[in-house]
C-alpha cells in the first residue's frame, strides 16, 4: 500500500469507528480490541485467514440493505440492477478462477453451500426421471400426488462421506447434523496404520452401499485427494460426486492442486467457503457442471432467502484478487510453509497424523506429551498461539477433549511468514507442550481439561513470537488513531 493510501485507509477506519462509537461505544471498543488481538497472536487456525482491506471495506456498504431474492435478471424485488452487476461479476470471476461451467455465489456460508448442493442434487436426480415418466416439463407441473411419491424417494436417499474423526466435516453425514438426518448415511475413514485415504476401501463401501451422493473433501485431513479416482468410484456406482473444497479452495485457485487434485474438472458439483484459504469474505459458493446448473440455480428459494449482496460484492473483489499471479505465489507458499512446519515438528520428535502433510494443514497428535487436545489448545493460547483441538483417527478422548491439535498456514502466510518463521513456530509449540503437564480434578483424579504450564514459558514464547509478528505486521499501514 502506498503511504497516501495507508493514510486514507487509517483515517477511514478511525472515523468509521467514531461513527459506531457514537451509537454503541462498546462495539467500537471490541472491534479495536479484535484487531489488536489478531495482530498480537500467532494465528494457526487452519480455517482462518486475513482478508484484504479491499474485501473488508466492500462488506461495509448499503448493499447490505437491499433485498434481491431470485437470480440475476429474475428478482422477486424491484430495483436490483446494481445487485445484478455485483452477482454477475462475482459469478464470472468464480467461473474464470476455477474453470467452472457454472458458479452460484449466493450461499451465506459453507454449510449453506452444502445444503444448496444436496437439495440441488436430489432435485436433479429425482425430478428428472420423474418428470420424464410423467411427461411433465417443469417441476411446477407436478401434482400433489407426484410430490408425495417424490418425497418418499427423496427421503430414502443415501450419502457416503468421510467420517468426522478421519477429517471429514459435520455436513458430510454426521448424525447430529441435518445431513445425517436427511440422508441414510455411511462413512469412509482412513487407513488405521498410515492414516491415509484408501481408495479401494472407499470403492468397496460405495459398491456395497450404492450412495446417490459420494462426498469428497475434508476439514482436518492433512493430505491431497485424487478426485479423478473419486469420480471413477462415483461413476461405477451411479453416484453424483460432490466435492466440498471449503478448506483447500485457495490451493485450487492458486494452482497448487492441479490435474487429478483439482476437483473442478472431476466433480459434478463443488462447494466451498470463501473465507478460509481462499481469503475472501465469510461466505459460500457452489460450482457445477451445465447438467446440474439449473437445479443449483434454484438455491433461492429452495434453501436460501435473500442473498447477502454486500458479501457477494466482497466475493467478487476477493476472486479478482485470487486471479492475480500474486495469489499463486501465496498459495504455493502456504503449502511450502506447511512442509516447513511439519518438518520442524518431526525433527523435534512430534507425532503427526499421516506422518506429514502435503496441503495447508498439520494434525499434531499430542497424546505423546501426556495431554489431551483441549489441554494443549489452552496452554498454547496462554502463550499467544491460537489453534484448535481436533480429533485424531480412532481418538479415545472423544470429540470434546480430543487428542490432537490442528494447525494451518494460510493466515500467517498472508502476514508474510516463510520457512524460517514456521521453523520457529514448530519450536515454540513443542516448547509449550513439553512444558505443560496434565492437571488433576477437584477430587484429585486425572483431568482432561486442567493443565499446568511451566513458569515463565508463556512469556518466553510470547517474546519470541512478538519479534516475528512485528517483522510481519498485519495490515501494515493501518494505524488506528
Ligand atoms: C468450514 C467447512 C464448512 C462450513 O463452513 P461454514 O462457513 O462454517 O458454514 C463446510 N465444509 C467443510 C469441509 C468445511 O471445512
Amino acid at each position: 500500500m502506498s503511504d497516501d493510501l495507508s493514510r486514507l485507509t487509517s483515517s477511514a477506519y478511525s472515523q468509521a469507528l467514531e461513527v459506531i462509537a457514537a451509537v454503541e461505544p462498546r462495539i467500537a471498543e471490541a472491534t479495536r480490541a479484535e484487531l489488536a488481538d489478531q495482530r498480537g497472536s500467532l494465528k494457526l487456525i487452519a480455517s482462518e485467514n486475513y482478508a484484504s482491506l479491499a474485501v473488508l471495506l466492500t462488506m461495509g456498504t448499503w448493499f447490505s440493505d437491499k433485498y434481491a431474492e431470485g437470480t440475476v435478471g429474475h428478482r422477486f424485488y424491484a430495483g436490483c440492477q446494481n445487485v445484478d452487476t455485483v452477482e454477475s461479476l462475482a459469478a464470472e470471476h468464480a467461473r474464470e478462477l476455477f474453470g467452472a461451467e457454472y458458479a452460484y455465489v449466493q450461499p451465506h456460508s459453507g454449510i449453506d453451500a452444502n445444503l444448496v448442493a444436496f437439495w440441488s442434487i436430489l432435485a436433479h436426480r429425482v425430478e428428472s426421471p420423474a418428470l420424464e415418466k410423467l411427461g411433465a416439463k417443469n417441476v411446477n407441473d407436478l401434482s400433489g400426488a407426484d410430490w408425495e411419491s417424490l418425497r418418499a424417494e427423496l427421503g430414502n436417499q443415501r450419502l457416503l462421506g468421510m467420517s468426522l474423526d478421519a477429517g471429514g466435516h459435520l455436513t458430510h453425514g454426521f448424525r447430529p447434523n441435518i445431513s445425517g438426518k436427511m440422508f441414510h448415511q455411511q462413512q469412509y475413514g482412513t487407513d488405521p496404520v498410515t492414516g491415509l485415504l484408501d481408495y479401494d476401501v472407499v470403492a468397496a463401501k460405495a459398491r456395497e452401499f450404492k450412495p446417490l451422493i459420494l462426498v469428497a473433501g475434508y476439514s482436518a485431513y492433512p493430505r491431497r485427494v485424487n478426485f479423478a479416482t473419486m469420480r471413477e468410484i462415483a461413476d461405477e456406482v451411479g453416484a453424483t460426486l460432490l466435492v466440498d473444497m471449503a478448506h483447500f479452495s485457495g490451493l485450487v485457485a492458486g494452482k497448487v492442486f492441479t490435474g487429478d487434485e483439482d476437483p473442478v474438472p472431476h466433480a459434478h458439483v463443488v462447494t466451498s467457503t470463501t473465507h478460509k484459504s481462499l481469503r475472501g469474505p465469510r461466505g459460500g459458493i457452489v460450482l457445477a457442471t451445465e447438467e446440474y446448473a439449473p437445479s443449483v440455480d434454484r438455491g433461492c428459494p429452495m434453501v436460501l432467502g435473500g442473498p447477502l449482496s454486500h458479501v457477494m460484492a466482497a466475493k467478487a473483489v476477493a476472486f479478482a484478487e485470487a486471479r492475480q499471479p500474486a495469489f499463486q505465489t501465496y498459495a504455493q507458499q502456504v503449502a511450502d510453509n506447511a512442509q516447513s512446519l511439519a518438518e520442524g515438528f518431526k525433527r523435534r520428535g512430534a507425532t503427526l497424523v499421516t506422518d506429514g502433510t502435503d496441503n495447508h494443514l498439520v494434525l499434531l497428535d499430542v497424546s505423546g506429551y501426556g495431554l489431551t487436545g483441549r489441554q494443549a489448545e489452552s496452554a498454547l493460547l496462554d502463550a499467544g498461539i491460537v489453534t484448535n483441538r481436533n480429533s485424531v483417527p480412532g481418538d479415545t478422548n472423544g470429540a470434546w477433549y480430543t487428542s490432537g491439535v490442528r494447525l494451518g498456514t494460510p493466515a500467517l502466510t498472508t502476514r508474510g511468514f516463510g520457512h524460517d518463521e514456521f521453523e520457529t513456530v514448530a519450536e515454540l509449540i513443542v516448547t509449550v507442550l513439553q512444558n505443560t503437564e496434565a492437571g488433576t480434578t477437584k477430587a484429585g483424579g486425572p483431568s482432561k481439561a486442567s493443565y499446568v504450564l511451566g513458569e515463565g514459558v508463556a512469556d518466553k514464547v510470547k517474546d519470541a513470537s512478538a519479534e516475528m509478528l512485528e517483522k510481519h505486521p498485519l495490515y501494515p499501514g493501518l494505524d488506528l488513531a
